[in-house]
C-alpha cells in the first residue's frame, strides 16, 4: 500500500467517545503553525512505542502490505521492569508471528508450580488444541528487541531514540500525526491517517488525546529484581506463592511472589499487589526482603546475588482507559489498561490486542476517510470486547471483592491445594487457557461461568 501525499483535514465523522462526552484533546489544531515542529517522516499508520504492543502491532501491519513507522524513545536493548514469563497464550502471538523461539536465550516452562497453605503443587500447561503446551521466560531487554527487529525485518520502518511529545490534530479533533523529539533531540513532526498509541503505562497519547484512566480501577504495582541461581535458573515451572503477607503489618498480601526461571544462571524475582483503597500502602521492598528470609539459603537469593536492582512499575488492568478507539487513534497494551486483573499477565494480551487492531486497520485502509473507515476501526474495540469483555469483567470483580483484599489465600485454600484437578482448572480461568466450542470438562465449567457474566458497560 502506498502512503497518502498529504494529510488533508478530515471530515466530521460520528464518534461514540465524542458523542459520550468524551473531553476534548489537549492538542493544537492541525493548521498552518508557526509553532509546528518542522515534518518529518509521513506513513499510512503511526505506532508510538516498540514494546510488545507496539512491535506486535507494527509486525501485523506490516505483513499485510501497510506501511508503518514505529517510534520508539529508547533504543534497544533496554531494561523494561517485568516479570519476563509467557503463558502458552502469549506463545501461540509470538509463532503467529513467525518469531523464532527455537534460537538460543528462549527458557521453556512445563506449567506453574503454586506454593500456599503449606503445599506446593506442580501442574502442567494444558495440552488444548489452540495453545502450545509450553511457556516461554525470555528477559525484556532481550525480548522488547527481538520483536522490534522483527517489526524491522517485516518492512516496518523503526525509528529508535524518538519520544512522541503530543499529538497532532486535524479541526474535527481527529489525530493526524504526533510531535516528537527526533533522535537528534531536534523537534519534529510525524505525519499518518491512523496513530496507535502502545506507549506502556505512561500512555502519554491518550492522556494527550483526553482519554484519561478509569478511576472506578485500582492501580497495581509490581516490583522485580533478578538473582543469579543457577540451581533455580534450569527449573522448568514458573513458581508462584499465593499466601505472602505484607511486612509491617502482617496482612494479606494482595497479590503473589513469583519466581521466574531465565535458564541464564539468573531468576526472576518478584511481587505483584492490587491493593483495595482500605488496604492502606504496602511496602513491597521490605515485603520481598521478608519472603525471601523464608526461603531456602542453597536457593541463594540473597543480597550476594543479587543481579539488578529492585525495580517496580504500575500495572495498568482491567480495561482501566477507554475507548479503546477514538478519532483516528487506537490504544493497545498497557496503554489502554489491558493486562488481565486475573494474573496481572500483560504481555501476551498486548501481542493478542495488537493483531486485532492491525486487522481493523487493514480493513480501515481499504476505505476512504469517513464514516465508513471509522466503522471498520470500531472493530477493534468491539472484538477485544467479543474475546475478553466478559471474562475480564468478571476478573474486575474478583479483584475486587478478592484479590484486593485477600489475595490468592481464599480460591488456593487447604481444600483447593490438596485436589490437584480443581487447581488445573483454576489455574486455567487465571490465564485465561480455555477453548471455545469446548474441548474438556474444565472447558466446559470455566466457559459456562464466564458466559454467564452479562456483556454491557464496561
Ligand atoms: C514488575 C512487573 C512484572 C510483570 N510481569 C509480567 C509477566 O511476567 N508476564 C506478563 O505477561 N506481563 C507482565 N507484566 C506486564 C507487562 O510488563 C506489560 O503488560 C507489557 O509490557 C505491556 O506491553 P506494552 O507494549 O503495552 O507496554 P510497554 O512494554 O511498557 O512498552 C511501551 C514502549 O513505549 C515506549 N514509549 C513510551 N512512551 C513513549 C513516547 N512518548 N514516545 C516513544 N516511545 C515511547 C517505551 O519506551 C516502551 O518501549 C509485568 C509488569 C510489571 C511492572
Amino acid at each position: 500500500m502506498r502512503p497518502p501525499a498529504q494529510n488533508p483535514p478530515t471530515p466530521q465523522t460520528p464518534d461514540p467517545a465524542t458523542a459520550a462526552g468524551a473531553p476534548e484533546p489537549r492538542t493544537s489544531p492541525d493548521t498552518p503553525d508557526a509553532h509546528e515542529p518542522p515534518d518529518g517522516e509521513e506513513a499510512q499508520v503511526i505506532v508510538v512505542g516498540a514494546g510488545p504492543a507496539g512491535a506486535s502491532t507494527a509486525v501485523h501491519l506490516a505483513r499485510a502490505g501497510v506501511d508503518v513507522l514505529l517510534l520508539e524513545k529508547s533504543r534497544f536493548p533496554r531494561d523494561k521492569v517485568c516479570g519476563d514469563g509467557l503463558t502458552p497464550r502469549g506463545v501461540h502471538q509470538l509463532l503467529r508471528m513467525g518469531v523464532d523461539i527455537d534460537g538460543p536465550g528462549w527458557m521453556r516452562s512445563r506449567g506453574m508450580r503454586w506454593v500456599c497453605a503449606g503445599r506446593q503443587v506442580t501442574i502442567d500447561w494444558p495440552d488444548l488444541g489452540r495453545y502450545p503446551d509450553f511457556g516461554l521466560t525470555r528477559s525484556r531487554h532481550d525480548f522488547d528487541d527481538i520483536l522490534a527487529r522483527h517489526a524491522e525485518a517485516s518492512g516496518a520502518r523503526l525509528r529508535l531514540g524518538v519520544k512522541a511529545t503530543g499529538p497532532v490534530t486535524d479541526r474535527a479533533g481527529r489525530i493526524t500525526g504526533v510531535t516528537a523529539t527526533g533522535p537528534d533531540g531536534r523537534p519534529v513532526t510525524y505525519r499518518a491517517p491512523l496513530v496507535v498509541a502502545a506507549e506502556g503505562a505512561s500512555a502519554r497519547t491518550a492522556i494527550a488525546m483526553g482519554l484519561e484512566r478509569d478511576p472506578r480501577r485500582a492501580l497495581a504495582t509490581a516490583a522485580r529484581r533478578y538473582y543469579r541461581s543457577p540451581e533455580l535458573s534450569k527449573d522448568e515451572y514458573l513458581e508462584l506463592w499465593a499466601d505472602l503477607r505484607c511486612a509491617r503489618t502482617g496482612r494479606d498480601l494482595p497479590g503473589y511472589g513469583w519466581i521466574f526461571p531465565l535458564g541464564d544462571g539468573r531468576v526472576n524475582v518478584g511481587l505483584g499487589a492490587l491493593p483495595h483503597r482500605d488496604h492502606g500502602t504496602i511496602d513491597l521492598r521490605a515485603t520481598l526482603d521478608q519472603w525471601l528470609a523464608r526461603l531456602p539459603r542453597h536457593w541463594g537469593l540473597n543480597e550476594q546475588n543479587a543481579d539488578s536492582p529492585l525495580r517496580s512499575a504500575a500495572l495498568p488492568m482491567g480495561f482501566n482507559r477507554h475507548p479503546q478507539y477514538s478519532r483516528g487513534l487506537l490504544l493497545v497494551g498497557d496503554s489502554a489498561g489491558m493486562i488481565s486483573p486475573w494474573s496481572g499477565e500483560g504481555i501476551a494480551q498486548a501481542m493478542e490486542a495488537a493483531e486485532v487492531a492491525a486487522e481493523a486497520v487493514v480493513l480501515a485502509l481499504t476505505r476512504p476517510d469517513g464514516p465508513r473507515r471509522d466503522q471498520a476501526l470500531q472493530r477493534y474495540p468491539a472484538e477485544i470486547r467479543r474475546r475478553w469483555g466478559r471474562y475480564y469483567r468478571l476478573g474486575n470483580t474478583a479483584g475486587d471483592l478478592v484479590f484486593s483484599r485477600f489475595g490468592y489465600r481464599p480460591i488456593l485454600n487447604g481444600q483447593v491445594m490438596s485436589r490437584p484437578g480443581l487447581l488445573a482448572s483454576l489455574a486455567r480461568l487465571l490465564t485465561h487457557l480455555m477453548e471455545d466450542p469446548p474441548r474438556d470438562t474444565a472447558d466446559h465449567v470455566l466457559n459456562t461461568l464466564v458466559k454467564a457474566v452479562p456483556l454491557r458497560g464496561r
